[in-house]
């Protein structure tokens, strides 16, 4: 049986990236991953301008600003009692975008594929040993070998949870999302409003349609969605996809000889829009750190630096995450920010452009 030098379960972002940085420095990389993309995600769809960056480094910037998308001018945060304060977000070729999730993965796995990473689609990762190398089967029966192990599979990451790191779940809020049809005059705006029942995301993807997320509670999200069924004139019979936790804490993110990449790692609040940066970003220090360990660089010392680089990654920032996420859990106490906004918007022109720029 061929022996990979690392085999990444999960081909999102996360798993994208560190497949297409390991393949591009020579490594033999396995990418196995349970959807047949593309496919749909959870997500509000956009992307930080911080991800150019990586998606320049990874040769697919030009492809990503190619696909249908929608440049974002601003962010309006709207109170309860409907007050709202709008920020500009930064303009030029490094502006935020928003685009659909089955597009902006397809490239990036494609991306890892045309570099070199072998790529397994509709292959569910169920078990794991390790004896030097880690032996992994999938739901079909078929075995793979690997020297270096990476989770890359999301926040309920079967890795983590077969190598018994996963935290306990905590069920607390879970969001919905949709895809509906743009209303005239939406503009090229995130609206981020805060409801009596939790918070509502949305974002023009392209000229037709609206993403629409929801976050609520298990008892509130059904009236979370009969509000938007009104709001948008949404058709009683459309899907909305789910997803639960929206918290959960960190799993350690180097091990002897697993590492965890994007939300398999840390979970960060959605409201920020941050978590497709940091799972580009950390699918890049992984591939960095296993191409050491390949090669023969003392695994310790390189797993320490694996973890101060992430660590690195987040510095500064958590704060703002435990800010939204307060925000969103008492959404009375983020629409009483969004009001003294209005009178004083220098704190929330700051936080958003914290969030939106990496040179702050
Ligand atoms: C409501 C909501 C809104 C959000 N909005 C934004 C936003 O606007 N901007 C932003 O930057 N971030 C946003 N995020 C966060 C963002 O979606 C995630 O941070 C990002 O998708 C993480 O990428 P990833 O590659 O780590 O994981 P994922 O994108 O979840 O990819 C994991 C992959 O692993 C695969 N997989 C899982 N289990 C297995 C298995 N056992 N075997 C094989 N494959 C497996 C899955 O099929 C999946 O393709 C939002 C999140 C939520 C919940």
């Amino acid at each position: 049986m061929e022996i990979f030098d690392v085999a990444i379960v999960g081909g999102g972002p996360a798993g994208s990236s560190c497949a297409a940085f390991c393949a591009l420095a020579g490594l033999r990389a396995l990418v196995l991953e349970r959807e047949k993309f593309p496919r749909e995600k959870v997500c509000g769809d956009c992307l930080n301008p911080s991800c150019w960056s990586v998606l320049e480094h990874l040769g697919v910037a030009q492809q990503v600003r190619a696909l249908p998308h929608s440049k974002l001018e601003s962010v309006e945060f709207i109170g309860i009692d409907g007050h709202q304060v709008i920020v500009d977000l930064p303009n030029g070729e490094q502006c935020e975008i928003s685009v659909k999730r089955c597009l902006f993965d397809d490239v990036l796995l494609k991306r890892a594929c045309d570099v070199g990473a072998q790529i397994r689609e509709e292959t569910t990762v169920t078990s794991l040993a390790n004896n030097g190398n880690w032996k992994i089967e999938t739901a079909t029966g078929e075995s793979f070998s690997a020297q270096v192990l990476v989770g890359a599979d999301g926040r309920n990451s079967t890795v983590a949870r077969l190598c018994n790191l996963l935290p306990h779940p905590t069920r607390e809020r879970v969001a919905l999302q949709a895809h509906v049809p743009l209303p005239q005059n939406f503009g090229r705006r995130i609206v981020l409003q805060f409801l009596p029942q939790g918070y509502s995301g949305q974002a023009p993807v392209n000229d037709a349609e609206l993403n629409l997320c929801l976050v609520g509670t298990p008892p509130t999200i059904s009236e979370l969605r009969q509000w938007a069924q009104r709001h948008f004139q949404i058709a009683p019979d459309q899907s909305w996809r789910t997803i639960t936790p929206l918290t959960r804490s960190p799993v350690p993110c180097g091990h002897e000889n697993v590492l965890f990449v994007g939300d398999a790692a840390r979970v960060v609040e959605p409201f920020t829009g941050e978590g497709i940066y940091y799972a580009l970003r950390s699918g890049e220090l992984a591939a960095a750190a296993i191409s050491k360990i390949v090669r023969g660089e003392d695994r310790h010392s390189v797993l320490r630096a694996f973890t101060d680089a992430c660590a690195e990654m987040y510095r500064g920032r958590l704060w703002i995450n435990r800010l939204a996420r307060a925000a969103v859990l008492w959404p009375r106490v983020g629409s009483m920010f969004v009001r003294a906004a209005q009178i004083q918007p220098t704190i929330l022109k700051l936080l958003t452009a914290k969030v939106v720029s990496r040179e702050l």
